[in-house]
């Protein structure tokens, strides 16, 4: 029996979203129907809005309950709150070597709208739509999504701040603690300091860093970095970031990592790496362009250019150890979080897209 529920559903590619009734199939052998109590809001949807054909429904940062399991569903029980996280496939030489965040299936799992079959697990009076955006489409009350991507959690976080964490903040803390693997002591620079890079001044400092630099244009994100750990703010409109960077440390730093995709920005983070360097991209510079970089300043520094993908985490062990840093006050979410209802999705997005919100989740009734 398919579930009725309530979708945000995209029926034209730039908006706005509707809540319509739709169809949500009862879960397949390996799959589970959560409760959707709450989605966080992440960048990837904003993109992703132009990206899949419409009608669709995204989102992609689900919490909720689970209310049905398939029949080899043997690790996830009905009634248990869980976090959904990213899609990998489960068979790939990636997936076999616990690396699921190098699944080679990854961007059709994400990115196709559909299962990897084809099918679509949401119909729209009577027929099927896009769906199955990270495998979970999770803009709306209910969600199917594959068993091996949820995460069981045990946590007294209300879902609005549990749902911060299944992308955005897995991917920048896990740039530092997994992907770029920040030493105590080392320096780090973060370009841009929405949701991922505040997640990323919070790993930082969780893995020791003694400096961190976070560099944006809008103050109300400078502030919140300084409130969750930066030692030093800078606002590229005060004058050269690279010089200030070197006045702070003056061999460069250990670590960069941009979050903006921003020319300028990358060139700059090369030119401030020390020796044996390190710089992590999350943010794919000019989508889908021809993108040129010479790397030439890298080069001279023997440095390692790494892109990230979920902050090569797997969420059953690292979305854990985001909580318990919390609960130990060392990853302080709750200052970044703006919760919305969900009937509020259109404003969510667009408090995203202006900057005013720095982490939007949305609240299922
Ligand atoms: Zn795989
Ligand atoms: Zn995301």
């Amino acid at each position: 029996m398919p579930t009725v529920a309530t979708a945000a559903v995209l029926q034209t590619q730039h908006g706005p979203y509707e809540l319509l009734p739709v169809e949500i199939d009862d879960p397949r052998a390996d799959e589970v129907r959560v409760r959707i109590e709450a989605c966080g809001v992440c960048f990837t949807d904003l993109e992703a809005m132009e990206m899949l054909d419409a009608p669709c429904v995204l989102g992609h940062e689900g919490v909720g309950i689970v209310e049905a399991v398939g029949a080899e569903v043997d690790d996830i029980r009905p009634g248990q709150r869980v976090l959904v996280s990213y899609p990998w496939c489960g068979q790939c030489n990636s997936c076999v070597d616990n690396r699921p965040y190098h699944c080679t299936e990854h961007m059709a799992l994400a990115f196709a709208g559909s299962r990897p079959d084809g099918s679509s697990p949401i119909r729209l009076a009577g027929q099927p739509i896009g769906s199955a955006f990270f495998q979970q489409s999770s803009f709306a009350t209910h969600a199917i999504a594959p068993a091996r991507d949820v995460v069981p959690v045990d946590s007294r976080l209300s879902p609005a701040l549990l749902a911060a964490l299944p992308c955005g903040m897995q991917t920048g803390a896990g740039a530092m603690l997994n992907s770029l693997a920040v030493r105590p002591g080392e320096s780090v620079l973060v370009f841009g300091v929405g949701a991922v890079g505040l997640a990323a001044v919070m790993g930082a400092r969780l893995a020791g860093a003694a400096v961190v630099i976070a560099v944006d244009m809008k103050s109300n994100r400078l502030e919140a970095a300084l409130a969750v750990g930066a030692t030093h703010v800078l606002d590229p409109r005060d004058g050269e970031v690279p010089a200030r960077v070197r006045a702070i440390t003056r061999e460069g730093v250990h670590v960069a990592f941009d979050t903006s995709g921003r020319d300028v920005a990358i060139r700059q983070a090369m030119d401030m790496l020390a020796t044996g360097g390190r710089l992590g991209l999350v943010t794919i510079p000019d989508w889908g362009q021809d993108y040129r970089l010479s790397l030439q300043p890298l080069f001279e520094r023997a440095g390692t250019l790494t892109c990230i993908i979920q902050g090569s985490a797997r969420p059953r062990e690292f979305l854990p150890r985001l909580l318990e840093s919390h609960a130990a006050g060392r990853f302080p979410i709750e200052n970044l979080v703006t919760s919305y209802p969900f009937a509020a999705i259109n404003q969510a997005i667009a408090d995203i897209r202006s900057g005013t919100a720095l982490k939007a989740v949305l609240v299922m009734p």
